[in-house]
């Protein structure tokens, strides 16, 4: 069966979408997602958007966002417009960030990324173990979870710089049971049970970054009635955190299908500084299209 073939057509109105970041530019990997989304909207008779999800105001630079246009559009893909940038919609994540804080499900966390290095040190030196997310980083520790409502005020009203985190424990209580997503993707298929669990108390808006990856895409992704997410197999787990935040805000929930990573020659994933594998440093060294297809085995 053809790659990407397996989605559910069920939709009436399907709508994909491919969501880079513009903190680099887009490499191989990006590539086969553009085409997998372009290709499955169009033999879905659905819609595809582009969006460029731009929240990181320092890593993200408008000439990486003009090279996405410039890639995609060799790569023979049109979407629609105008382009959804997540920059230009803070208020609306910071609308259901306060809908999740109105639920009591979120708290603001004061401890420094050092610090909460220095605590997980400091406990593994006794031989013990800390938990660790998907992506290797240590949970964060539950003191700020437990903190008292006057001592919370307190620290903000000294201007204690401050993240929210949703407080996961409760949000799975509040979420219920039956927490999973319909999966289309070429390693698993069917119902996937999700497990948020696993990241802990993620982050969902920063005193610098006003929201968080998961926050602005199930947002983004609800307001855009996108149906089908089609993306990397390393937002696999993410999903989980997706899954939970859709229940509690009451967002609809898309069907997902990640797709397999493609690998530099040394079976190492393609990374955004590694320009070798950059879809304009190819294009430059006199690649064709029908090469970048080839290369990503489509
Ligand atoms: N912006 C994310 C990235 O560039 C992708 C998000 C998604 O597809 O859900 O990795």
């Amino acid at each position: 069966m053809a790659e990407g073939s397996m989605i559910d057509t069920a939709s009436q109105n399907p709508v994909f979408r491919f969501a880079p970041s513009p903190n680099g530019p887009l490499h191989l990997g990006h590539a086969l997602s553009a085409i997998l989304n372009h290709d499955m909207a169009r033999s879905a008779g659905g819609r595809f958007l582009l969006r460029i999800e731009d929240i990181d105001r320092t890593r993200c630079l408008p000439e990486h966002e003009a090279l996405i246009y410039t890639d995609l559009a060799w790569l023979g893909l049109s979407w629609e417009k105008p382009v959804r940038r997540q920059s230009e919609h803070f208020a609306e994540y910071r609308a259901a960030l306060t809908r999740l804080i109105d639920l009591g499900l979120v708290y603001p966390s004061f401890m420094t990324r050092g610090e909460v290095k220095a605590r997980v040190a400091a406990f593994e030196a006794d031989g013990k173990h800390w938990p660790r997310d998907p992506d290797g980083s240590p949970l964060y520790p539950p003191d700020d979870r437990d903190l008292s409502e006057a001592s919370r005020r307190q620290l903000i009203a000294q201007d204690v710089r401050h993240a929210w985190r949703l407080d996961m424990r409760r949000a799975m209580e509040i979420a219920g049971e039956r927490l999973d997503w319909l999966e289309t993707g070429d390693d698993v298929g069917g119902r996937v049970a999700a497990d948020p669990s696993i990241w802990g108390d993620v982050v969902l808006s920063r005193s610098d970054a006003p929201s968080s990856y998961h926050l602005s895409v199930v947002v983004d992704d609800a307001l855009q009635a996108v149906t089908h997410v089609v993306r990397g197999m390393d937002l696999f787990q993410a999903t989980s955190v997706h899954r939970l935040l859709q229940r509690l805000l009451g967002l609809p929930q898309p069907t997902y299908h990640h797709h397999r990573l493609i690998a530099d020659p040394d079976g190492r994933k393609l990374s955004k500084s590694q320009g070798d594998t950059g879809i304009a440093a190819l294009r430059a060294a006199g690649a064709t299209l029908s090469d970048i297809r080839a290369t990503v085995g489509l």
